[in-house]
Formats: C-alpha cells, sequence, structure tokens
C-alpha cells in the first residue's frame, strides 16, 4: 500500500470519479479565459491547461461552452454544438493528457445572463445585471436545448475530453429554471419544485444517455444561490439526488448567483467561506462532492478534506497564481507556491472587459506561449533597485532565466506597497506574495541588499550590465494651504500605524487607497473577514439553509460605525467608479452600511483648527474632522534615473516609478517580468 503524503495525507490520497481515477483531491475549477473564441485560442489554451496538468492538478474543467447558439456568454461564439467545434477542441485535451492530466468541458448555457440579441430563458424576466429582457422557452425549443446539451457532450467526447462538467449554478439557464424568481411557468417545466427542477435532470438524463456510462459526468450545483427566490437547503439536496439519479458522477459546487449582492469570492470573504453549504449537499449524495470559493492554500484545502466536509477541493483562482500548486503541495514546498490573493484584478476583472484573463501575482497565465522562461545564452549583472512587487517580480524572472540578480531594497524587509496593503481588512493574503517572492529570490540565488538605499556609485556600469529601477511611489502631497496641520496624516503612516487617527475622519481621495483606508478604520479586526460564521451574519446569510436563496429574512444586519468617515475627491461621478468591476461593488457596499458620507466635485479650499473647508457646488463647507488622511494618489520615486543614464549606464523603469499615475501591482509585476525576458534583447 502507498504511504500516506506527510505534508497533505488527505488531498494526496486518490478517488475514483467514475471511471476516473483521481490522483489527488486538488481540482482546477472552470474559469473564462477570453482565450475560448480567438483564432489561436485552442492552441493557447492547450498550453495554459496543459502547464496545470503538468502542475499536478487532479482534474480541470474548462471554461463554460455553449451547447448552442442561444446559450453564449456574449456575441463572441463559444460553443460545442459541431464536428467542427470537436475537432478545434482536439488540442487541448490531448495536451493535457500528454502532460498527464484530465480534463473536462465545462457545458454552459448563459440564459439570461448572455450579453447578445437573443437571449432565452424560462421566462421573460430581465436579470438585475443585464438591461435586455430574455425571450421565454418554448416547450419545443426546451427539449431541443436538452438535445443539445447531449450533443455538447457527445462532441467533448469525440474532441477526446475525459467528461463534462454540466454548469448548474451561478444563475445560469439551469438555475433560472429551478428558482420561481426565473421561472414563472405553469407548464411541466415550471410549477412546484419537482417541475422546476425537470429541465436540470432531463439534461443529465440525455447526457448521459448520449455520451455513454464511461465518460465523467460532473454536475456543478449551487450550494448556495443568495438571491430572494432562490432554493432552500432542502431543495438543493433534492436536486442533489436527482441529478446523482440521472447519471451525474461526481457534485463540483457553485456559490451565489451573479446578481447575488454578497461578496462569494471577493477578498471580504473568508477562506473556506462557504464550505458548510457544501456538507449540506455531501449529506444527501453517495457521489463525490467537491467544494470551491475562497480555496487557496493546501492547508485549507487539506481541513477540508481530512474532517470529511467535502471530497475535492475545487480551485480555479490558485491554479492561475500557479499551475504547479499541486505538485509544490505534494512535495511539502509549501513556500514555494504563488498563491491566489483573490484580487480579481487581472482574472475576472480582464474578462468583464473583454481581456484575456491573466492572473496579477503571476502574470504568465493566459500567456504562456508568449512568455516562455528560456534560460539566457548571455548571463547579465542586473541591480533591481526596489523590493516591492515589480522588482521582486523582474529579480525572481531574470535570476530564473540564468542572469546575476542583486536587488536593493532600501527598508529592512521585502513588500514595498505589499506591505501596507496586508493591513487591510481581507487583503491579508498579500503577505504570502511577499513571502512567496523572497523564497523565489532565495532559490534562484538573487543577492538580496536589504537596508541599502542604492545609489549611482553602487550601480555603475563597471558593476552591472543594465539597472531596473523599481523604487516606486511617494505619496502625493496635494497642494492645500494648511496641510502641515497636525490633525492632517499620510496615509501609509496610518497603515502602518505610526499616526493615531480620530473618531471624526476626512478622507482626500477615493481611489484604491482611500477605501482601502476607510475599510480599515471601519473594519480592523472584525472577525467576518477570517471566520465564516460571523462573514454569514454580517452580510444576511442564513446559514440553516431553511429561508430562500439562504438568506435571513431580516436581511444584513446595520453595523455601529466605529468612526464618522467622510471621503473625498474632485472629480465628479460615482464613488468607487475607478476600482475593479467585481470588487468595487463589495468596497462601496460596505462603505455604505458604515453611513460614510461621499463628496464629490469638491474644491479644497484649506485645513486649519476647524478642520477641512471646501467648495461643494459652490457651497463653503468644513468637514469638522480630527483627522485628515491624504490618499490623493502617488508621484513617482526615480531621482536615480537622470545620473544614471547620464553615467552611461542602461536603465529600465518599471511600475509606479515608471507611471504612477496608476500604480498598480498588476501593471508592475508585468513590467517586472517582460522586462527581465527582454534583457537578451535590450541589454
Ligand atoms: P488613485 O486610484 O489614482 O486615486 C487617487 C485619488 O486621489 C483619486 O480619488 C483622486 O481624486 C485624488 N487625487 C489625485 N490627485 C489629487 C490632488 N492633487 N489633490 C487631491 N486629490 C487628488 O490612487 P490610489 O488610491 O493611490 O491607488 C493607486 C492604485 O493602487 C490603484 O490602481 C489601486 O488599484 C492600487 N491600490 C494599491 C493599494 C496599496 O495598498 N498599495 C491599495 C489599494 C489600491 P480626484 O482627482 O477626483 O480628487
Ligand atoms: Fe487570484 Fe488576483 Fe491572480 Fe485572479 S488576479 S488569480 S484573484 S491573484
Amino acid at each position: 500500500m502507498e504511504t500516506a503524503n506527510p505534508h497533505y495525507p488527505h488531498l494526496f490520497t486518490p478517488l475514483q470519479v467514475g471511471s476516473l481515477t483521481l490522483p489527488n483531491r486538488l481540482m482546477m475549477g472552470s474559469i473564462h479565459t477570453e482565450l475560448e473564441h480567438r483564432p489561436d485560442g485552442m492552441e493557447r489554451l492547450a498550453a495554459f491547461y496543459a502547464e496545470r496538468a503538468a502542475g499536478g492538478a487532479a482534474l480541470i474543467a474548462t471554461g463554460g461552452f455553449s451547447p448552442n447558439k442561444a446559450g453564449n456568454l456574449t456575441t463572441a461564439r463559444v460553443e460545442m454544438s459541431t464536428v467542427e467545434d470537436a475537432h478545434n477542441h482536439k488540442v487541448i485535451p490531448r495536451a493535457v493528457h500528454e502532460a498527464g492530466g484530465q480534463i473536462v468541458l465545462q457545458v454552459l448555457h448563459s440564459g439570461r445572463y448572455g450579453y447578445h440579441p437573443d437571449i432565452v430563458a424560462p421566462s421573460a424576466v430581465r436579470s438585475p445585471i443585464n438591461r435586455d429582457e430574455p425571450r421565454a422557452l418554448s416547450a419545443g425549443e426546451i427539449e431541443q436545448t436538452i438535445k443539445d446539451y447531449a450533443r455538447a457532450a457527445e462532441l467533448a467526447r469525440e474532441a477526446g475530453y475525459d467528461g463534462v462538467e454540466v454548469m448548474g449554478s451561478e444563475g445560469y439557464l439551469i438555475t433560472e429554471f429551478l428558482s420561481p424568481r426565473t421561472n414563472l411557468r405553469d407548464d411541466e417545466w415550471g410549477g412546484d419544485f419537482d417541475n422546476r427542477m425537470r429541465f436540470a435532470v432531463e439534461v443529465l438524463r440525455r447526457v448521459r444517455a448520449r455520451a455513454g456510462d464511461d465518460f465523467l459526468i460532473v454536475f456543478r450545483i449551487s450550494a448556495l444561490d443568495l438571491v430572494d427566490g432562490g432554493m432552500t437547503g432542502a431543495e438543493t439536496q433534492a436536486l442533489a439526488q436527482a441529478v446523482e439519479a440521472a447519471g451525474a458522477d461526481m457534485l463540483t459546487t457553485g456559490v451565489g448567483w451573479h446578481e447575488a449582492r454578497i461578496p462569494t469570492i471577493a477578498q471580504a470573504a473568508p477562506h473556506a467561506a462557504f464550505v458548510w453549504a457544501t456538507e449540506n449537499i455531501k449529506a444527501a449524495v453517495s457521489i463525490p462532492v467537491a467544494a470551491s470559493n475562497r480555496i487557496n492554500t493546501p492547508e485549507v484545502a487539506e481541513a477540508i478534506v481530512a474532517e470529511g466536509r467535502a471530497d475535492i477541493a475545487m480551485m480555479a483562482r490558485p491554479f492561475l497564481a500557479d499551475e504547479a500548486f499541486a505538485n509544490k503541495a505534494r512535495a511539502g514546498d509549501r513556500k514555494a507556491i504563488n498563491i491566489c490573493i483573490a484580487c480579481n484584478q487581472a482574472c475576472l476583472d480582464h474578462y468583464f472587459e473583454g481581456r484575456v484573463c491573466s492572473c496579477l501575482v503571476n502574470p504568465r497565465a493566459g500567456f504562456e506561449t508568449k512568455f516562455p522562461i528560456i534560460q539566457t545564452k548571455a548571463a547579465k549583472r542586473i541591480a533591481v533597485v526596489g523590493g516591492g512587487p515589480g522588482g521582486l517580480s523582474c529579480a525572481v524572472a531574470a535570476a530564473e532565466r540564468g542572469h546575476a540578480v542583486t536587488l536593493f531594497e532600501a527598508a529592512d524587509r521585502l513588500g514595498g506597497q505589499f506591505n501596507l496593503a496586508q493591513i487591510v481588512p481581507g487583503k491579508e493574503d498579500f503577505a504570502e506574495s511577499v513571502a512567496y517572492f523572497a523564497h523565489q529570490l532565495d532559490h534562484h540565488g538573487v543577492t538580496v541588499r536589504l537596508n541599502t538605499r542604492a545609489t549611482v556609485d553602487m550601480l555603475g556600469a563597471n558593476d552591472f550590465d543594465a539597472v531596473v529601477l523599481a523604487s516606486g511611489v511617494t505619496p502625493r502631497a496635494p497642494d492645500i494651504p494648511g496641510l502641515d496641520h497636525a490633525s492632517v496624516a499620510r496615509y501609509d503612516d496610518v497603515l502602518a500605524g505610526r499616526r493615531p487617527v480620530g473618531e471624526n475622519v476626512a478622507i482626500i481621495g477615493a481611489g484604491g487607497i482611500g477605501f482601502d483606508v476607510a475599510i480599515y478604520l471601519l473594519e480592523g479586526g472584525d472577525p467576518s473577514y477570517s471566520e465564516p460564521a460571523a462573514f454569514a451574519r454580517s452580510w444576511g446569510i442564513d446559514m440553516t439553509l431553511s429561508n430562500p436563496g439562504g438568506l435571513l429574512a431580516e436581511g444584513k444586519p446595520h453595523p455601529t460605525p466605529t468612526r464618522r468617515i467622510t471621503m473625498l475627491k474632485r472629480s465628479a461621478g460615482r464613488f468607487g467608479a475607478t476600482l475593479g468591476k467585481t470588487t468595487g461593488w463589495v468596497h462601496k457596499s460596505v462603505i455604505d452600511a458604515n453611513g460614510v458620507a461621499c463628496l464629490a466635485g469638491v474644491i479644497y479650499e484649506r485645513i486649519d483648527d476647524d478642520g477641512l473647508h471646501v467648495l461643494v457646488d459652490d457651497e463653503p463647507r468644513c468637514i469638522a474632522a480630527d483627522t485628515i488622511i491624504l490618499c490623493a494618489g502617488q508621484e513617482p520615486q526615480r531621482d536615480l534615473e537622470a545620473p544614471l543614464t547620464k553615467a552611461g549606464q542602461t536603465v529600465h523603469l518599471i511600475g509606479g516609478a515608471r507611471d504612477a499615475s496608476e500604480l498598480d501591482a498588476k501593471r508592475a509585476i508585468l513590467e517586472g517580468l517582460e522586462t527581465a525576458l527582454a534583457f537578451d534583447d535590450a541589454g
């Protein structure tokens, strides 16, 4: 008998799922990459998934492919409906199998969540997140749609996939049939719950019949709908049992319809925030059940499996952040895992912007063919100035390629702005990124000089072939009379705990950092960021699952704000509009719940003993704040550029040092990688 893995013994126990043997309990869940419809998409997806398979993921689910035209998510055609589709896909399962992995195609019909002219649903009920009303399917069209699902499964089999995952969660078509919120039909497909789940059951039954007994069929079930009219826990169990009887080999879980106003994968949700809802399903069926949402470390995944709460830990974003997550966990190389920080900035936000999905902490994700890490044939001596995210990314990638890298950091520790970010509630995992990069520096032999402010003398052409200036930013001091008043504090001093903050606060600036500071002041120490039960309470979730959708009948409790805060900005327009598309609304809702006053279109006049004087709509106002916090953006810090260039040194500017107007770790880390990969050409 094989001996147990010494690090994560339950994760690395094989599991029989239908006709497949999974070597471990780590599954890469479905994520739309925006590659699916691109001309070179299949080849890039093949490379993307093959790296994850080689990295040890036991099973992979692709992004969603529609069984027919109406089910597309957008006007782009992303279907598995023709023989040609099956032929085009072949490269994906082939690459995954060659890498030693197994892969299922997700079949997803968007229902009323489609963004194209011909969206359909059980009934003509518009979604709050879509301008267009769907057309109600006729009985004949429902029958045809079921056939299309079955055909998609058959085609997936022809393409070489190991199975399909039928998407039955998150508010897409199958979910829409399940809920009286979206299903107003009075025929055999609507009415009581047996009728409402008929569509899901028929899809599963026909998929099984058409794809054969030895083809893996996974059903992604909604563990918790989080919308009015969603399923109760008992209905979820009844559905789980019905799809098991109809032929499902395994259940993966989803949480929350997309229109739900409760964070399900954002940083506000604690690790493993919803596993308790998966347990409700596991108790009802005999097939394996996968838990999902905010599982991002092997220890969290191990605990879920070890405690018998689920059979498999399904993660999507953590496999973007680190393609070799599973292999590193198996080897006990925990510190080498690049942990997903749940920022959504380069994955989901990109998807909703129509851009290829990648990862903030791992910009190679989705760009494997564009960013191959190739050993250099001409090793150079590289100096990297600045140990923030951009500098770390550059130093690691350059050293990995074989360059001799020295990293200078003025502070006594690595991390730069990430050391501030990790103080903000929900952003604690930023510390994981710093630890990961520090580990990689060591692994690849980078010389790290902490407490060292690099000078021109240190960086001369005799010592280094090139210098990367990743020296970051300094907080902007806006031009407001009275800025030297004792009430004024910089955001970095506040977050670092160097400045006490009073009860009446004005925040100048409402960008990412203004919001972070407000949330830190309001929610610092709030257990809802770390404890699922406290999180559920604060967002109005019914953990007994007796209410429809898993929502408390009385709604969200009203918090008692710990401070009176006013946020201000000069520009007009909505607060939070510059934040990430998939996360900004969460921050805004915390601000609103805590009664933060938001003043747009202000003109700053002066600061004095009375507070912050502003003009709003030409009317003078005084915000009687005892602390006025500057979150007014950043200025680049690149003093070394001119003297180094003058001295004949080759200088590369990256991140905030290059452009602070949109200081952004995503761009800094990407530029670090790009610069490291370009050394051979550019010197
Ligand atoms: P930002 O998003 O550009 O926001 C700067 C804010 O300052 C704006 O609201 C702007 O509003 C105001 N402002 C700009 N110039 C001003 C001036 N001269 N006087 C007064 N107000 C001024 O910058 P940020 O908040 O520093 O965030 C920068 C980036 O870092 C974002 O991309 C964000 O994603 C990322 N981020 C970083 C962290 C971190 O910890 N490092 C945390 C959160 C976000 P008006 O011009 O309308 O006044
Ligand atoms: Fe995770 Fe952020 Fe990367 Fe998305 S972009 S995978 S949320 S770290």
